[in-house]
């Protein structure tokens, strides 16, 4: 077996004791003798994996009992949709900082719940900043407030939660969910697509404050309603069982490791060393303004684009593939969540220098 370091933005790499866990279970469950996929989602065994999923991911973000926690479907693209279908209450409109891509279609699915004000955006700046505080054009109104904590083809991540007041703050996490430690208090909301920091693709994860939820628009289909599917335990229809239960087993290595305080510590050394790098030459550019870096991907430039393309082929014949940036920005984006290894990191900034030095 031969593993690389993957670093795409998502689907991404997974730690390899949870997998080599799923490798050993795979054909029969501690003695269940059939694998997960194989499990009907009402057997007590499934159950069990399904509460122990939920019990661990409690401990590890610390989320307080008036909390919900919902295994949904759909990814964060749906929820773009369910959260003003869901927590308008009878309002009208919600505010958007839009710091990024996935904002901007947050944002422009809102339009057709209500009115979608657009309380900020980074958009002049080409999205490589969030606009200060102070500017934010927020209306004490608005049902909610949307943010797009990490912007996965920016690289632009909020450091804090942002004071919002007494409005619910409402955040897409899906690439820095699991990340650090996270004060759940703050926000009405978060979701989360888990193919990034937590599982494979098919699962997406919905902590909501419970006085929130039960007051859908009018029209909204059942299984898009947050109280429906927590009174269901989330099992309105068959749950995507198998991505359940692998995220159960990325909660447990979370533990592991030490929690999130461990893991945020090693997200930030990995940052910082890729960063460091990246500012110290100028072979290789980060636009982004240094406070709002993402720890999670980290989009970079070469100063002479004509070489990109010979750069990614010699990454991927170097065990490192996955560093081509979207294709809205171009350039480059190193994804590097929780399970890249810092021995990743570290083979990617060698792998830089070289190129630079011999393309230089
Ligand atoms: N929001 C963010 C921040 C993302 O990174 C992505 C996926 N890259 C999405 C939303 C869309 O997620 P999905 O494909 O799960 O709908």
């Amino acid at each position: 077996m031969s593993r690389i370091f993957n670093f795409s933005a998502g689907p991404a790499t997974l730690p390899l004791p949870v997998l080599e866990q799923v490798q050993a279970e795979l054909l029969d469950w501690r003695g269940a003798g059939m694998g997960v996929m194989e499990m009907s989602h009402r057997d007590k065994e499934f159950m069990s994996i399904a509460a122990d999923c939920e019990r661990d991911m409690r401990e590890v973000l610390n989320i307080p009992a008036n909390y919900k926690v919902l295994f949904m479907q759909g990814g964060a693209t749906e929820q773009f949709a369910l959260v003003p279908q869901n927590l308008l209450r009878g309002k009208t409109s919600a505010d958007y900082i839009v710091t990024g891509e996935w904002g901007k279609k947050a944002h422009k699915e809102m339009a057709n719940h209500g009115r979608a004000n657009l309380a900020a955006t980074s958009e002049a700046s080409k999205f490589t900043d969030i606009p200060d505080r102070a500017q934010w054009k927020l209306d004490p109104d608005a049902a909610f407030v949307h943010i797009t904590s990490n912007e996965t083809i920016h690289g632009v991540e909020f450091p804090d939660a942002p004071d919002v007041g007494s409005v619910p703050l409402v955040s897409d996490m899906s690439s820095s969910f699991a990340s650090r430690p996270l004060d759940v208090s703050k926000y009405g909301l978060i979701y989360a697509g888990a193919q990034k920091n937590i599982g494979p693709a098919g699962l997406t994860v919905v902590i909501v404050r419970d006085d929130l939820i039960g007051q859908v628009t009018p029209g909204t289909f059942n299984i898009h309603n947050y109280k429906s599917v927590f009174d269901n335990d989330s099992m309105l229809n068959t749950p995507p069982t198998f991505a359940w239960y692998v995220c159960g087993l990325v909660f447990k290595w979370i533990k592991d490791q030490g929690g999130l305080v461990a893991i945020g510590e090693r997200n930030a050394r990995k940052a910082a060393a890729l960063y460091d790098y990246l500012d110290s030459q100028d072979f290789y550019r980060n636009p982004v303004a240094k406070p709002v870096r993402s720890k999670m991907n980290v989009p970079f430039v070469l100063a002479n684009t004509e070489l990109d393309a010979d750069f990614l082929k010699g990454a991927k014949a170097a065990g490192l593939p996955g560093l081509k940036g979207h294709r809205i920005v171009g350039g480059m984006r190193a994804s590097i969540y929780n399970a890249m290894p810092e021995e990743g990191v570290a083979a990617l900034i060698s792998y830089m220098k070289e190129f630079a030095r011999t393309h230089g």
